[in-house]
This record gives structure tokens, C-alpha cells and sequence, in this order.
């Protein structure tokens, strides 16, 4: 592809992608395809010689796009968000033209150095305070891995006797990266949760006096700020108390809900990370930067680049005494240039307007409980603090047996997601099956929620049928 057709194959990309958009809303949100079909519809060899882009954009249309899953439709309600950005996806666009491996000051200086301002300029927005030094991971998962390879080599004597402490709530990938660090699987303990599924303090302190009773040594306590299912807050304020008496290593996951400290409002819940030893936040789940972006703050950057530091002789450069070299601040040595689709996106809105879009995604959701609150048919299933609204179908004929309300929400939730409108999720609270709105997207208006909850009363027509 020569420089002109890149310039008009490329002008004709812009406008797919404007078209995309605008657009999106019109397609069903989740494809009709089985497992299989678009691999069978691929020739199963490379093509042997070049191809024109002509064809493949033909066969994009054809054969990839009609199975493509629409995070953007304004119907995506499922998970989390992955919300993103006009300024955020001109950003990739130009990383992609650039094509700089960031793994160095000398292999990028402008990044690495954009990279520091950004993230402290993230530190201020979430109100973490000085000395927390930021580093963009690619996702929440690799900044808990991270997290969990430096508290290990806190504790690199005792790493057979060492106890990881998470609740029931906690995110899969938390006990993941423990094993992954190297600590033991049987010794990577499970807290129970209160009726708000925050982790109990109590339970907590109860595990480790047996722990240390039994002659092991209580090593990292993961805390999550808005946990996946429920967005139920771990009291951070106690773990930090409870992280400073045994000599833990205290990690906070707010990978969703950290974004929601930018409304000053909503900062309670950053309460006590100013003791944490790590954080991560994912402005690619809620402030408007495409993924991946995933902010991981440490209070001690010199652990963590003693952990992951490495220099071998064809990388070294005269300016290593004097600079970040953000290679020694993760696991992977090439690095994207991330920290441009933050910096735009934080330009293009500014503070004011990520934290009114957070605050109104936050004000939608109430006002979605509140539906669910006062009608006699639905129950909320956990408080809905951040724009994650949990609920079910819960009669006030309170007679019908658990197994058949279950049944009944799932048929609710296939018919809610059915027409290809909507796609909500689903989770399991308290062993019962839970509807999930995860509220995201920057275009949600009252609007749209107000459909969805029309939608909702309608799906529950006649249930449990
Ligand atoms: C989404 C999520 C994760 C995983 O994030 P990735 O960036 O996809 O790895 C971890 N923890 C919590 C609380 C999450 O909501």
C-alpha cells in the first residue's frame, strides 16, 4: 500500500468509523452466529500473494461484521463498560501511525514524559495524595499481577508460609495473579462478605489469628472498590489499619468504581488508599479512553522497579541514572504509547466533563433503583452506589420456591436481551440469580434508562411461565 492509497483507503476508514458510530444503534447488539462459523467461513492457508484492500474490506463487511459483538450500541448495558472516545480512538490512530515501542526514555522521551504529567494528573483527579507514583499496565489484570510479584518479594523469605487475603467479591483475576506470583493456592484465602458484600474486617482478623497461630504469615490483603458483581466496597480504612499491624501488603482494586472519585461527591470511597501500597484504576472501563489503559499508582516505586528491573547491556543508555524507564515499571519490555489517548481525552473534556458524565451515569442508575425499589414485582438484589443497578424479579407472592424465582430471571433476562436491543448481564448474590445494568456509555440519557425499565416490566409479563 503505497502513501496515497494509504491517505484515501484511510480518509474512507474515518468515514466507516463516523458512519460506525452514528450508526451502531441500529444493529443488534449481540450477533446471531454459532461457535465455529466465521473460522469456517476463513480460508483455513495465508493467502499466498497480496490481496487488494478492496477485498478485504469486502470481506470485513462480509464475513467479520456481522459476528462482532457492539460495545458501543447505546443497548450495551452488560458487564462493565468498556466506554471510549472519539479523541480517545483519534489517538489510537496516531500511536498506530507512529508505531513507538515506549519501553524506554530513550526509545520515546516525549511519551515516557507525557506518561508521568498524565498519571499525575490522574493522581490528583481521584485524589490519591503526593508521592504515589503512576504507571500505565495494560489491563487492571497484568497491575494486579504486578502488584502481587512485588508484595511476594517483600516476602520472597517466608513465600511457603504466606497468606493472600481477598473476599468471596473479589475479581477473578485477584487470585489469579497471586498463584501466578508464586504464592501458595491453598494459602490464598477467601474473606466472607457482609449483607453489602464489603469484605468483613472481622472475619478477616478472625482468619488471621488462626493463620498466625498456625505458624504462617498473613503477607497481602487485596481490597476491591466496587467489586464486579455488585460494586460492593471493601472498608478500606480498617483493611489499611489491619494491612499496617501484620506488615501487609495492602492492594486496592477500583479498576470500575476508581473512576467515580473524580466527582467530589463520590470521593468517599477513595478513603484510606492513601495507605495502600498499590492501585489500579481503568480509565478503559470508565473514563472515555479506549482499552487498553490501566492505571496502576504505587506508593513505592522503587520496590516495584526492583522487582521488575531489568538491564541488559543492549538497552542501557547514559540517561538511565537521570530518568523513568517505564520497561522496569511492568512485566512486558515493549510498550504502547497510552498515555496520548489519556492525555487527549482528558484535554478534549476536561475534569468538568468526565465528572459530570460520571455523575450522571451515577444519577441514572439511583433513578433505575428507585424503579426497582418501588415496584411490588422487582427487589433490588445490593445497593446500586455507582451506576451498576443489580436486581430480580421477586413477586410479592413471596411463596414461590428459590429454584423456580431463579428460573424465572433467566427467563427474564433472555427475554430482556432477546430482540437485540439490549444486552444486559447476569451474576450470582447471595446464590441467586441476579439482572445486571451496568450504566457507561457517554450518550445514556434518562431517556434510554427509562425504555430499558419499560423493557424490563414488559419481559416479566407472565412469569414465572
Ligand atoms: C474489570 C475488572 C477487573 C479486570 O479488568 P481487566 O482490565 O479486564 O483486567 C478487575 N477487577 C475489577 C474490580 C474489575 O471490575
Amino acid at each position: 500500500m503505497d502513501i496515497e492509497q494509504f491517505r484515501r483507503e484511510g480518509h474512507a476508514v474515518v468515514d466507516w468509523m463516523a458512519a460506525y458510530r452514528r450508526d451502531v444503534g441500529g444493529q443488534r447488539v449481540v450477533p446471531i452466529t454459532e461457535p465455529g462459523q466465521t473460522a469456517r467461513a476463513l480460508p483455513g492457508a495465508p493467502p499466498p500473494g497480496p490481496e487488494s484492500f478492496d477485498t478485504i474490506r469486502a470481506d470485513f463487511d462480509r464475513l467479520i461484521f456481522p459476528a462482532m459483538t457492539h460495545w458501543a450500541h447505546p443497548g450495551f448495558f452488560a458487564y462493565f463498560p468498556a466506554n471510549h472516545s472519539p479523541p480517545s480512538i483519534l489517538a489510537e490512530m496516531m500511536i498506530a501511525a507512529m508505531g513507538a515501542n515506549c519501553m524506554s526514555w530513550q526509545t520515546s522521551p516525549a511519551a515516557t514524559e507525557l506518561e508521568q504529567v498524565v498519571m499525575d494528573w490522574l493522581r490528583q483527579m481521584v485524589g490519591l495524595p503526593t508521592g504515589f507514583a503512576g504507571v500505565i499496565q495494560d489491563y487492571a489484570s497484568t497491575s494486579t499481577l504486578v502488584a502481587m510479584i512485588t508484595a511476594r518479594d517483600r516476602h520472597r523469605d517466608q513465600l511457603d508460609r504466606s497468606v493472600v487475603y481477598l473476599s468471596t467479591e473479589a475479581h477473578s483475576s485477584v487470585a489469579k495473579g497471586a498463584r501466578l506470583a508464586g504464592f501458595r493456592p491453598d494459602l490464598v484465602r477467601l474473606v466472607p462478605t457482609d449483607e453489602r458484600y464489603a469484605l468483613s474486617p472481622a472475619a478477616l482478623r478472625e482468619m488471621i489469628a488462626a493463620d498466625r497461630a498456625a505458624g504462617l504469615v498473613p503477607a497481602v490483603i487485596a481490597a476491591t472498590l466496587g467489586t464486579t458483581s455488585s460494586t460492593g466496597f471493601d472498608p478500606v480504612p480498617a483493611l489499611a489499619d489491619i494491612a499496617a499491624a501484620e506488615g501487609c501488603w495492602l492492594h486496592v482494586d477500583a479498576a470500575f468504581a476508581g473512576a467515580a472519585a473524580i466527582v467530589p461527591e463520590l470521593r468517599w470511597i477513595m478513603a484510606g488508599t492513601d495507605r495502600a501500597d498499590s492501585i489500579v484504576i481503568n480509565p478503559h472501563k470508565w473514563l472515555l479512553v479506549n482499552h487498553d489503559c490501566s492505571a496502576y499508582f504505587v506508593r513505592d516505586p522503587a520496590a516495584l522497579t526492583r522487582s521488575m528491573s531489568t538491564a541488559p547491556a543492549y538497552l542501557k543508555t547514559r540517561f538511565d541514572e537521570t530518568v523513568v524507564n517505564y520497561r522496569d515499571w511492568g512485566i512486558p519490555l515493549g510498550r504502547r504509547f497510552r498515555a496520548l489517548k489519556l492525555w487527549f481525552v482528558i484535554r478534549s473534556y476536561g475534569v468538568e466533563g468526565l465528572t459530570a458524565m460520571i455523575r450522571e451515569h451515577v444519577r441514572l442508575g439511583r433513578l433505575f433503583a428507585d424503579w426497582v425499589e418501588a415496584d411490588r414485582d422487582f427487589e433490588l438484589a445490593a445497593p446500586a452506589p455507582v451506576g451498576l443497578v443489580c436486581f430480580r424479579w421477586a413477586p410479592a407472592d413471596r411463596s414461590l420456591p428459590p429454584e423456580v424465582l431463579d428460573r424465572a430471571n433467566q427467563t427474564l433476562h433472555e427475554r430482556i436481551n432477546a430482540p437485540g436491543e439490549l444486552f444486559l448481564s447476569h451474576t450470582v448474590l447471595g446464590g441467586r440469580y441476579t439482572v445486571r445494568l451496568a450504566l457507561g456509555h457517554l450518550s445514556t440519557d434518562e431517556a434510554l434508562v427509562r425504555h430499558v425499565w419499560q423493557r424490563v416490566r414488559e419481559a416479566a409479563a407472565g412469569l414465572p411461565a
